[in-house]
Parts: structure tokens; C-alpha cells; sequence
């Protein structure tokens, strides 16, 4: 599940390469669900000023509730995460750990940030790294695209993920392909 205001910047990232062929065999399920259906009131909003003062918006609490409840009730057993720059690393480890869940529903901040106040409806708070980014959005993609590689099936036979960097602590080893000439480089010898 993918809580967001912008449904739409996830189009593209969801129908290329791995992600689309995860969703073509139904090794993940997206369900898109747009924040802005939650709110009320003819300019359907979802930020207001902060209390106390202060630069930028903050996101309302009910519409955030209406969709994460929306998005329980079509995702029995998920679990919720915000993205936020003040949540924990999100790290391989992490993505192994999310790999396993039954399912996850993603609530993408815009603005400031979230209310306070829906912290009772979240589970987990992960940051995929210390910058600030404009909205959770892109941190849902990282998210989704390292969890999704690992779930069974979804890179193929051949290709495995548990060879992959961070897997077992180290770095993965430098990668070559045809031309075995390329501007004057070759291959190393123990490869050919
Ligand atoms: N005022 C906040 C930043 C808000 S950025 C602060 O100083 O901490 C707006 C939204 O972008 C956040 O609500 C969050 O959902 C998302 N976001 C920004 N940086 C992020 C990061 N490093 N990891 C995950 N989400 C992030």
C-alpha cells in the first residue's frame, strides 16, 4: 500500500524492469491509495499551518488516518511505515527484514512533515539516509525497489540476490562484459 498525494510519480517506477515483472507474476501487489480522497471540504486539503509558528505546512492528521484506515482494512495485516528523515538507516538488513512482512503500507510525507498525533497509527519510521528530501515518495521507491529484489522469484533462476553486496557484510567484486578490449582495457586474465 502507498499513501501518498502524488499517485501518479509512482507510474513509471512501477511499470519497468523487475518491479513491473513482480507485479506481472503477482510476487507484490500495489495498491495506490491517494491521500487527498481522505480530505474533506471542496478544496479536498491536506496541510495546514503549524501550531506554535514557524516556515512550511503540516500535514493534517484526518485525511492521513482516513487513508492509512483504508489501507488496513484492503491490506489485513500489514504493516505501516512513514518515511521520515527522523526514523532509522533503512540498510540491507532492514530490507530482509521487510522482505518478510505480509504486507506494508507506505505513508509518504509532504511538506514539514506529519502530524504528530498520527504516530498511533504507525508501526515503524524508517529514513533511507541523512538528507531531506522534498516528500517520502522517492524513499517508498528505494524502499519498495530493495525489497521487492529480494522477495523469492523475483530476480529469476539464474540471478540471485544473496550474492549481492551487503549480504554477507562484505562488498560485491567488480563486474565485466563483452568487448574483452574496451579504449585499450582489457579483462582481467582470471576471468577469461
Ligand atoms: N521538516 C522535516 C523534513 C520534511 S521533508 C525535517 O526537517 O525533518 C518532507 C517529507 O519527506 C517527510 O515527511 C518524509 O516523508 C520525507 N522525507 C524527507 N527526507 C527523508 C528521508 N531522508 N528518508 C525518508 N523520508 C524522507
Amino acid at each position: 500500500g502507498i499513501l501518498t498525494i502524488f499517485p501518479g510519480m509512482f507510474d513509471s517506477f512501477l511499470s519497468h524492469g523487475i518491479i513491473r515483472r513482480a507485479r506481472e507474476e503477482a510476487i507484490i501487489r500495489v495498491v495506490p491509495i491517494d491521500i487527498r480522497d481522505f480530505a474533506k471540504g471542496k478544496h479536498r486539503t491536506t496541510d495546514d499551518k503549524p501550531y506554535g509558528g514557524g516556515s512550511g505546512m503540516v500535514m493534517k492528521p484526518e485525511p492521513l488516518a482516513g487513508a492509512i484506515q483504508e489501507a488496513k482494512a484492503r491490506l489485513p495485516g500489514a504493516t505501516t511505515v512513514l518515511l521520515s528523515p527522523q526514523g532509522r538507516r533503512f540498510t540491507q538488513m532492514v530490507a530482509k527484514e521487510y522482505a518478510a512482512l505480509k504486507g506494508v503500507i507506505f505513508i509518504c510525507g509532504r511538506y514539514e512533515g506529519v502530524d504528530e498525533r498520527i504516530y498511533k497509527y504507525i508501526d515503524d519510521e524508517i529514513s533511507i539516509g541523512d538528507y531531506v528530501l522534498t516528500g517520502g515518495e522517492p524513499a517508498a521507491m528505494v524502499m519498495i525497489d530493495a525489497v521487492t529484489r529480494l522477495l523469492p522469484g523475483a530476480l529469476g533462476a539464474e540471478d540471485s540476490a544473496d550474492k549481492d553486496s551487503f549480504s554477507d557484510h562484505l562488498l560485491e567484486h567488480a563486474h565485466y562484459t563483452r568487448p574483452p578490449v574496451f579504449e585499450d582495457e582489457g579483462v582481467p586474465e582470471v576471468l577469461l
